[in-house]
């Protein structure tokens, strides 16, 4: 390998190596640039005449674990034509950085591949301010590329805590809009009123397009959802639907047993009957005829299981319309609530049976939300969480 060679393997493509110094933890290079001459940025005129020189020191990508330090002695040169002078520059290191480019990359990979930038920071010796500013960059370089996309066909939101003040232990809420056409998060707004939702997503074009919006129960989204897209239509989705009953099965039931983990029935009351075995569902209903409140409840939530296997819109009409006309007659205040809360999404429920779409996307992304707070140890800019979501779930 020539000198030369070896030179541009240690440093940058155009440097020429003049002297090193090692230390235990840190390497040492000294390095100039050989043109024979420079093009003005102004004019483009090439100058010969070198007014001066400025040492700048930079830093590199480590290697082998020791911090890595390249001091150049840059000239300046003035411009025969404009007169101005200007300083040379070099390949590989953005204008006025203190760090090489390959450094910004090597840190970005890091970001990615890393379970938290606290890693990245020890592992490379450098700020945070640092990282933050390399790989929120390149984010947002990557999001500025896809924001001119329009609304996809099918939508779903869905809600999710941020624990974001910690001191004073308020609980912040964002939405997440999820594209279900491109399997991708579409936006994370902060917050979820009216007209919070409507000023993280008016940037979005094409909102006649979504056609389909898959939500919760929740009355906010709803409303939300019919005053924005004037063409979607909501869907209720299944998951939530199922578990309407589980908090009234939970509460009974620990009246009855405690709350003991080990219980083989907390969780028994709480799966799809359909997929028990015989004697297990056998044992349940017998164990539930000493508690006809629970037993009530249980059968209410099968029934909601049920209904969800119905094949087609008519049948599963039919199935709903029958439970709702059997809950009038009940006297437990959950079923009158559940039984109210089935009239108001009737509509919504029953699109499920024509779209056959769920949240379980929306889901998915949802905890691989909590995991990248969690990786960050809670965030201090939404704006920077948005970003990371953004570019991590598409
Ligand atoms: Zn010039």
């Amino acid at each position: 390998m020539s000198e030369s060679h070896l030179t541009r393997f240690l440093l940058l493509p155009e440097l020429k190596l003049t002297d090193f110094k090692f230390r235990s933890t840190d390497r040492f290079y000294r390095a100039i640039k050989e043109s024979r001459f420079e093009v003005c940025p102004k004019c483009a005129t090439p100058s010969f005449k070198v007014h001066d020189r400025r040492k700048v020191t930079v830093k590199d990508a480590p290697d082998a674990g020791k911090s890595k330090w390249i001091t150049i002695v840059k000239r300046r040169f003035r411009c025969p034509k404009c007169k101005s002078v200007f300083t040379e520059p070099i390949q590989g290191i953005r204008k006025g950085a203190r760090v090489t480019q390959k450094f910004e990359h090597s840190i970005l990979w890091a970001c990615e591949v890393f379970s938290d930038l606290k890693k990245v920071k020890t592992t490379y010796k450098c700020s945070y301010k640092l990282i933050y500013k390399c790989f929120y960059r390149q984010l947002e370089l990557k999001q500025r590329e896809k924001m001119n996309d329009p609304w996809p066909k099918t939508l779903g939101i869905d809600e999710h805590g941020l624990f974001r003040d910690k001191k004073r232990g308020a609980r912040e809420f964002a939405t997440i809009f999820v594209d279900y056409t491109n399997k991708r998060v579409k936006e994370v707004v902060e917050g979820k009123s009216h007209a919070e939702l409507e000023k993280g997503i008016c940037h979005i074009k094409g909102k006649e397009r979504v056609q389909n919006v898959v939500i919760d129960l929740a009355d906010p989204y709803k409303y939300f959802v019919k005053n924005y897209f004037p063409n979607a239509k909501i869907v209720a989705d299944k998951f939530h639907v199922l578990r309407l009953l589980n908090p009234a099965i939970n509460r009974r039931r620990i009246g009855i047993t405690g709350d003991k983990r080990t219980l083989g029935i907390r969780r028994l009351l709480l799966k799809n009957g359909f997929h028990l075995d015989y004697f297990t569902r056998s044992h349940i209903w017998k164990w539930l005829e000493n508690y006809p409140e629970l037993k009530e409840v249980y059968a209410y939530k099968e029934w909601l299981h049920r209904l969800y296997r119905c094949r087609g819109y008519t049948k599963a009409r039919r199935s709903l319309i029958a439970m709702i006309d059997q809950m009038a007659s009940s006297k437990i205040k959950e079923i009158i609530t559940l039984r109210r809360t089935l009239q108001k999404w009737f509509n919504e429920i029953l699109r499920y049976f024509s779209t056959r779409i769920t949240n379980a996307r929306t889901e998915a992304f949802n905890n691989h939300a909590k995991l990248i707070q969690r990786k960050a140890y809670g965030f201090k800019s939404f704006t920077n969480y948005r970003l990371r979501l953004l570019n991590a779930c598409s």
